[in-house]
């Protein structure tokens, strides 16, 4: 008989960027490969490279041959700097996590994965740990226990395996597992076919490459203009 774990069945809240694709390259591990065992959770809430962040999830989704479900977030709202702070992105994640969770729960999945990661855990924002305590606490509550029959039903577990790894590590253990970067997005701009190289997202990534002592093998729009505009002289 095999162990529990290789019977899982996986979703993963998935944006397109370095940890979607850890997250995913961990449950296929976790799974055995199995077809038909993950499913990838990406939540259209108009972010401004929501066409990236989409091809690269639908990239993951045909490389792990998991099912994908792309949910309009239901308070949809276009992006405004104002929006970013505040009480809005943590009302928003949270929703959109409980919205994730409940459908994945509905279609038979045991197991839900959330990426966020060590360097990202600030006490104003959204993805702390008291934070996911606090809803893996809640979840436990509100998750209906019995059916109408008195039968067990089952429970989803909510699990962060990116929460005591930083971005740095995530890339040096990406490498070990041959995690395709160059089909991750991790860019916040819009409207470019490349990512920019410059933007608070793009500085984060090169950043974890640099740490990792790995080559940063992305396209930046930056280096390309570069390239195109600049003349060298021997000198
Ligand atoms: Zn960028």
């Amino acid at each position: 008989m095999k162990g529990k774990l290789n019977m899982r069945k996986i979703a993963i809240m998935c944006s397109g960027g370095m940890k979607s694709s850890w997250l995913c390259e961990l449950a296929a591990k976790e799974t055995s490969y199995a077809h038909g065992r993950l499913l990838l959770i990406f939540f259209d809430h108009k972010q401004q490279n929501l066409d990236a962040e989409r091809k690269s999830v639908r990239a993951l989704s045909a490389k792990y041959h998991a099912s994908l479900l792309e949910i309009p977030f239901v308070f949809n709202t276009h992006y405004s700097p104002e929006l970013a702070i505040g009480a809005w992105p943590i009302f928003k994640f949270t929703s959109m996590l409980y919205l994730g969770l409940s459908i994945s729960s509905d279609q038979g999945y045991d197991l839900f994965y959330c990426g966020f990661s060590k360097d990202e855990i600030e006490p104003k924002y959204e993805h702390g740990l008291d934070y996911i305590r606090t809803l893996q606490g809640t979840l436990s509550i509100i998750q209906p226990k019995y059916d109408a029959d008195g039968f067990m039903l089952p429970q989803i577990e909510v699990e962060t395996p990116l929460a005591y790894l930083d971005l740095k590590r995530v890339v040096r253990l990406g490498e070990e597992w041959k995690v395709e970067w160059t089909k991750t997005w991790s860019c916040e701009m819009p409207q470019h076919t490349f990512q920019c190289g410059m933007c608070r997202k793009c500085l984060q990534r090169q950043k974890a490459f640099k740490d990792a002592g790995v080559d940063d093998p992305t396209v930046y729009q930056l280096v390309l203009e570069n390239k195109s505009s600049v003349s060298y002289t021997s000198d």
